[in-house]
């Protein structure tokens, strides 16, 4: 059978896949420290749960508005304006199956052939590909140490051309953990006064933060851009919610009647029961995230402080979201009995294989130079997973 065109520019979310192998691998009885999954390792709160079989219960069980039901648009709505003082209306608003399928729709609505988006390196790995489904062109754009790690605004003025369609934001960050400083989301603005250009602010790591950083967002510093900025959030992360796929977009009313039209022809709606759930989620108090966030700050500073001491690694420590970023250069070219390190693709292969260790290798992130580690996992797992680290690394030649 010939497959469509567009499917050879698709690569499988590497994620996806390789979390799906460290699953499988634990699952067939292999003692695997699994740090490549980007979900929080505890189970959804059981008040979130209960909404679900309450929904059940109470036959909610039928087609829902394309767009969401009313209830967790208000609650959406409620949300932005207790968290970030947004104010939007129920036609701004439109419920999906997950951020990542907001972000597809973004992508379908508002991309031609040949239109450039801006993604900051390094990137979460879905960017790319969904950007390149919707006939769209990613323009990757390196981001330097020399601006705190996240990106410059001079560098972006650099690569703006006619065919700049949209930029790409994620604060925190998918995979470094950085958050745009005010002062280059002010910049950004600026540029985006003077060249048109939609910017999709992907904010589901907004509410995982150490240290009480501020996580300062486009959306409120610049509102006269409230015509040009889609926010991308979801329930994933904040709640423990990764499998029960519900996530949001907010932003301009055309933008978001267009995406619902292509969510009414696709999926129709997000699943009804976990609307429900969502619902319940964003109508919780912040004890369950605050909790989550003490447990993510304690994995964090052991892990961060551990791979410092590792001869060959080095990590800054992350200001939000779950995940270490350790550059790994010094370790490429060195040898383990089974072959030599090249990328960070050959270092996590080797971690898997011969120290059951899963970690995601930074190439399909933009890096071959670096790893990411989820920190989510129980703190005994942890330490557990510094020592078969450790151990791999000494033993490499
Ligand atoms: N954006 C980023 C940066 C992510 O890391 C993820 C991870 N899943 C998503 C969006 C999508 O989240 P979900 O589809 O589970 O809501
Ligand atoms: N976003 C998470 C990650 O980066 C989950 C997997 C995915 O959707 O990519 O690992």
């Amino acid at each position: 059978m010939t497959l469509a065109a567009r499917i050879a520019r698709l690569a499988p979310s590497p994620t996806l896949t390789l979390s799906a192998t460290a699953k499988a691998m634990a699952a067939e009885g292999i003692d695997l420290v699994d740090f490549s999954t980007g979900e929080p390792a505890g189970d959804t709160p059981d008040h979130i749960k209960q909404a679900a079989i309450d929904a059940l219960a109470a036959g909610h069980t039928k087609y829902t508005p394309v767009a969401g039901i009313p209830e967790l648009k208000q609650a959406i709505i409620d949300t932005f304006a207790r968290d970030q003082g947004l104010h939007f209306d129920p036609a701004d608003i439109l419920v999906s199956c997950g951020a990542k399928h907001s972000l597809y729709l973004a992508a379908q609505a508002l991309l031609d052939p040949g239109d450039q988006v801006i993604i900051p390196s390094p990137y979460w790995v879905s960017y790319p590909d969904i950007v390149r489904l919707a006939g769209g062109a990613p323009i990757i754009l390196p981001i330097t140490a020399a601006n705190g790690g996240t990106l410059d605004p001079d560098h972006l003025a650099a690569a703006l051309t006619p065919r700049t369609k949209a930029l790409i934001l994620n604060s925190p960050c998918n995979p470094t953990g950085a958050i745009i400083p005010a002062d280059t989301l002010d910049a950004i603005a600026h540029l985006a006064r003077r060249h048109p250009l939609t910017i999709i602010t992907d904010d589901i790591y907004r509410r995982l933060v150490y240290d009480h950083t501020p996580c300062p967002s486009l959306a409120t510093l610049a509102p006269d851009l409230a015509d040009h900025t889609l926010i991308i959030n979801g329930v994933s992360k904040t709640y423990a919610m990764t499998g029960w796929r519900i996530g949001y977009a907010a932003g301009p009313r055309d933008v978001i009647a267009a995406m619902t039209a292509i969510q009414s022809q696709s999926t129709s709606n997000p699943t009804s029961i976990a609307q429900h759930a969502a619902l319940a989620a964003l109508r919780s108090g912040p004890e369950f995230t605050a909790a989550l966030v003490r447990h993510l700050d304690t994995n964090r500073r052991t892990l961060v402080h551990a791979l410092n001491t590792i001869p060959g690694i080095t990590c800054p420590l992350p200001a939000g979201a779950f995940y270490a970023w350790p550059d790994i250069t010094p370790l490429l070219g060195t040898t383990h009995p089974r072959g030599r390190i090249h990328t960070a693709a050959d270092l996590a292969a080797h971690l898997l294989r011969d120290h059951h260790l899963a970690t995601i290798p930074g190439d399909p992130f933009g890096s071959p130079h670096h790893l990411r580690l989820t920190y989510t996992p129980a703190h005994d797992i942890i330490d557990k997973g510094i020592t078969r680290l450790r151990q791999a690394i000494k033993a490499l030649t």
